[in-house]
């Protein structure tokens, strides 16, 4: 017998419904934002990542080298990929772009719940605009989709990198000069996994006073901008970002998203491309994997050559999405719609395809006997694969043009006249 790889998973038809109806949702949702689908390779070259998260990206995801000698990847995710396709082919088109995914991605993590090496991720991106009405809408949409599945417990939550950097910057302003790229990167992860004592060990080796780790420590806290500009006084710059920042809020709340309590300065996202504001929404049910979305403003086209524009983007997890539905013991409202034919005479067994044929035309979703069951097996067949209603015919209702319809659920038959089946079983 051979398994399945590490960290992947197979579907069977119960969870495919399943996935399929909340895609089905949330992808409902997008359209109605106005966001078109797009498709892109699920590989691509290794180098598209490399530059998008740096060289140590390779010990996280699925490379290798193609029988051309091309280093290649599995996407780990379709933020690059969709800003690669942009680049390549669409930068003369019509602004805002406003494109949706959904996709498979693989990453070599080390497999637990919530945690595969293949995952599915459904996202959006926006690109031509990050104005405070533009990203709210962005925002909007992520909540927007995720509620759509029924789901009721999510927490969103918004910060802003200008900000959180500048604070970052003056936390070590007296060694600015340490302000290295290595030092912003580590500090991030750090705030990023809420690790204040990691972060103040560092901000320490960096020289920071402990009244400076304790100001910053103050900030990270903060959650309303009006406590949160009396840590710029001296910036006009940062006065911009908290005044949009405001005008961002208001937007979404007009866009029916509740903003009390969303701010949250200690969102770094943990990659050095994000830029301006970012989000996330989490399902605090999932414990440690309870991250479903994340997103934000980010500078990507012109690293991959493509002429600077605003663009800003989410990601769902789209298994977290299915999880977290389960812990809610939600109840997906998949009904079947599957109409059993079968005979009483083995005499009608074209008389069945036939009818079969022409309710399928119709678009009924129909099965009938493939195992030559005997009646009752017939019957408990259909029981066992969910039929709505079976269609049962025999040489004497057939003669005088009716058909036996049982109704699976309640167990009662009635005869029906052929020219009425397809209004009573529709
Ligand atoms: P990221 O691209 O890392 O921001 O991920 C976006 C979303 O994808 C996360 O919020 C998770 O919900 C989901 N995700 C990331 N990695 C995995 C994984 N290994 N397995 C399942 N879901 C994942």
């Amino acid at each position: 017998m051979i398994s399945r790889p590490r960290g992947t998973r197979d579907f069977d038809v119960a969870e495919m419904e399943k996935r399929r109806f909340i895609q089905k949702q949330m992808e409902n949702v997008f359209k109605r934002f106005a966001y078109k689908e797009i498709a892109t390779p699920t590989l691509e070259h290794l180098e598209l990542f490399e530059i998008k998260s740096g060289g140590n990206i390779i010990d996280e995801l699925y490379s290798f080298k193609d029988k051309g000698g091309r280093d290649i990847a599995l996407r780990p995710e379709l933020t690059a990929p969709v800003m690669r396709f942009y680049v390549e082919k669409l930068q003369m088109e019509t602004k805002p772009l406003k494109f949706y995914y959904f996709g498979n991605c693989f990453r070599y993590d080390r497999p637990q719940e919530g945690r595969y090496r293949e995952f599915w991720q459904m996202g959006c991106e926006l690109i031509g605009s990050c104005s405070p009405e533009a990203i709210a809408e962005l925002i909007a949409l992520a909540y927007h989709a995720i509620k759509k599945t029924g789901l009721v417990n999510i927490r969103l939550r918004i910060g802003n990198l200008n900000l959180l950097e500048k604070q970052v910057r003056q936390a070590v302003a007296a060694s600015s000069s340490d302000f290295s790229s290595a030092f912003h990167t580590d500090i991030f992860r750090l705030i990023d996994k809420n690790d204040i004592d990691g972060m103040e060990q560092l901000l320490t080796q960096y020289k920071s006073s402990s009244q400076q780790i304790d100001l910053f420590k103050g900030f990270l806290q903060s959650n309303n901008l009006d406590n949160i500009a009396k840590y710029f006084k001296d910036s006009t710059e940062a006065q911009a970002d908290i005044d949009d920042f405001k005008k961002m809020l208001d937007a979404l709340e007009l866009f029916g998203v509740p903003t009390r309590d969303v701010i949250e300065m200690k969102i770094a996202r943990g990659l050095d491309y994000y830029t301006g504001t970012v989000f996330e929404i989490e399902a605090p049910q999932l414990g440690a994997e309870k991250q479903l979305c994340g997103g934000g403003s980010y500078t990507l086209v012109s690293l991959l050559g493509g002429t600077e524009i605003p663009t800003a983007g989410f990601a769902i997890g789209f298994d977290r999405v299915m999880m977290a539905l389960d812990r809610e013991k939600y109840e997906f409202p998949i009904s079947s719609d599957l109409i059993y034919v079968m005979s009483l005479d083995r005499d009608l067994g074209r008389e069945v395809i036939k009818l079969v044929s022409q309710l399928r035309h119709s678009g009924f979703i129909v099965d009938f006997d493939l195992m030559n069951r005997a009646i009752g097996r017939s019957l408990k067949h259909a029981d066992k694969i969910g039929a709505k209603k079976t269609i049962i015919l025999g040489r004497n209702e057939w003669d005088q043009g009716n058909v036996i319809v049982k109704d699976m659920q309640s167990g009662t038959q009635q005869e029906i006249k052929k020219e009425e089946l397809k209004t009573f079983i529709a």
